[in-house]
């Protein structure tokens, strides 16, 4: 177990005490295959419960007492879904574990139409800045956690940021995605400094940020000085999943940080991996009633992907046909939802991101960071790096998704879900 053997990872880990990270740390270590039992056990059996659900009553109820085909209750709830936006969690757990293929294809159908129907074929390019990858967190899945130390730190200089915003301008991109590990170095005043060049160089320009979680008056100062949007994934709504994902933080947490992104008018965007070890159809259902519930502007969905300098070296990734589906549910729950094709996606298969476009995605995130870092932002395995720093790189991708059949749109591409904010968890 890495965590343990790690005294020290830096200067980032200095606000950490070295006893709470090995105590909690050797809690949730795996030392033996019956241990793997104990933790599986836990998450499966503690966790098979949603605490919210839909107004709207069950369709599989109705159809199993008439006889119906189990294709003919598929056709039903995708039609159902695709009208009302919503499906109660006993016929979306029903809908994931008895798909079959024909009725996946009606399905993609009605998610790509919904997309259609609010945004066209637009595509909507926007520029990422990994400005950092030193990171003072413990997320046992990512190839740039704090005790990864074979991890190539690195920081981007002022200068640098600008120069990539420079080379995004000029390439007509109008949002700036600006990505990194949660590092301590970023405090609030370097943040709005980064974030005040970028308004004053491109005024027109949405500036996103994601950079973890910060305290509510962090969340204000950003938002004051111009912040666009804020992505922040859930990660998971299984808070023993979580728990062990990331032994120094808490699930509560992280979802108070989206009630506050939320709450300060941030488009937020919310999101979870796919294929966890020990993810059960219930775990996707109550991460997709999270997500509707919240109404999030934006959520990004992307297979786990193996990292080998990881403690979850050993975990398998998650699949293509999964990962699919869950976009294909996120766009008929959220119909005006903006969902990036991930760089996840386009790394498990070679048609990743065509088959997220076809199933409802609506935004791609090509690289503007600078080359010689870039291969060190590595969250996962064999991270594609779609880089578009270059005239000749960003020709290539517009050339890739017109080929699909899409129009890229390089606009600030706003999220069309607007309303106020009346959310209340019990
Ligand atoms: N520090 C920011 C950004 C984290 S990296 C934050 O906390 O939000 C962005 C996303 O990459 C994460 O939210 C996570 O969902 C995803 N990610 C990290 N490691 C991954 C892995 N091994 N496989 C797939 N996705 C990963």
């Amino acid at each position: 177990m890495k965590f343990k053997s790690c005294e020290s990872s830096g200067d980032f880990m200095t606000n950490l005490s070295k006893d709470v990270t090995t105590k909690i740390c050797e809690d949730v270590s795996i030392k033996s295959k019956s241990d793997i039992v104990k933790i599986k056990n836990k998450f499966i059996d503690e966790y098979r419960r949603i605490d919210e659900d839909s107004q709207f009553p069950s369709i599989l109820s109705e159809y199993v007492k008439n006889g119906r085909s189990s294709k003919e209750i598929c056709k039903a709830m995708i039609d159902f879904l695709y009208v009302n936006n919503d499906l109660c969690n006993n016929d979306l757990i029903w809908l994931i574990d008895n798909i079959d293929e024909e009725s996946r294809e009606y399905l993609f159908s009605k998610s790509g139409k919904t997309r259609d129907r609010y945004y066209g074929r637009n595509v909507y390019l926007r520029g990422l800045i990994e400005f950092t990858n030193y990171c003072k967190r413990e997320c046992r899945y990512c190839g740039i956690n704090a005790f990864n130390k074979k991890a190539n730190r690195y920081r981007l200089t002022m200068k640098e940021i600008e120069e990539s915003c420079d080379i995004g301008r000029e390439l007509g991109y109008s949002t700036f995605v600006l990505q990194g590990g949660e590092d301590p170095y970023f405090n609030d005043d370097r943040m709005i400094e980064i974030v005040s060049m970028i308004k004053e160089k491109c005024p027109n320009s949405a500036v996103t940020l994601s950079i973890g979680e910060r305290s509510y008056e962090s969340y204000m100062k950003l938002k004051e000085v111009g912040v666009d949007r804020f992505l922040l994934r859930h990660e998971t709504t299984n808070e023993n999943l979580y728990k062990w994902l990331h032994p120094l933080s808490e699930f509560e947490s992280r979802k108070q940080c989206l009630l506050n992104l939320k709450k300060l008018g941030f488009q937020t965007g919310a999101g979870f991996m796919v294929g966890l070890p020990w993810y059960s159809t219930v775990d996707y259902v109550r991460d997709l009633r999270f997500i509707k519930k919240l109404q999030p502007e934006m959520v990004g969905i992307g297979p786990f992907i193996t990292h080998e300098d990881t403690d979850m070296h050993h975990y398998k990734s998650g699949d293509l046909d999964t990962t699919i589906l869950m976009l294909s549910l996120v766009r008929l729950l959220l119909p005006k939802v903006l969902l990036p094709a991930t760089t996840a996606l386009a790394t498990i298969d070679e048609n990743g991101r065509k088959k997220g476009l076809d199933v409802g995605c609506n935004v791609i995130m090509p690289n503007l960071s600078p080359k010689t870092h870039r291969k060190d932002y590595s969250l996962y395995k064999n991270k594609k790096s779609s880089g578009s720093e270059s005239a000749q790189a960003l020709d290539m991708i517009k050339r890739e998704i017109e080929g699909y059949g899409y129009i890229c749109n390089m606009s600030r591409g706003d999220s069309k879900l607007t309303g106020s904010y009346t959310i209340k968890y019990k």
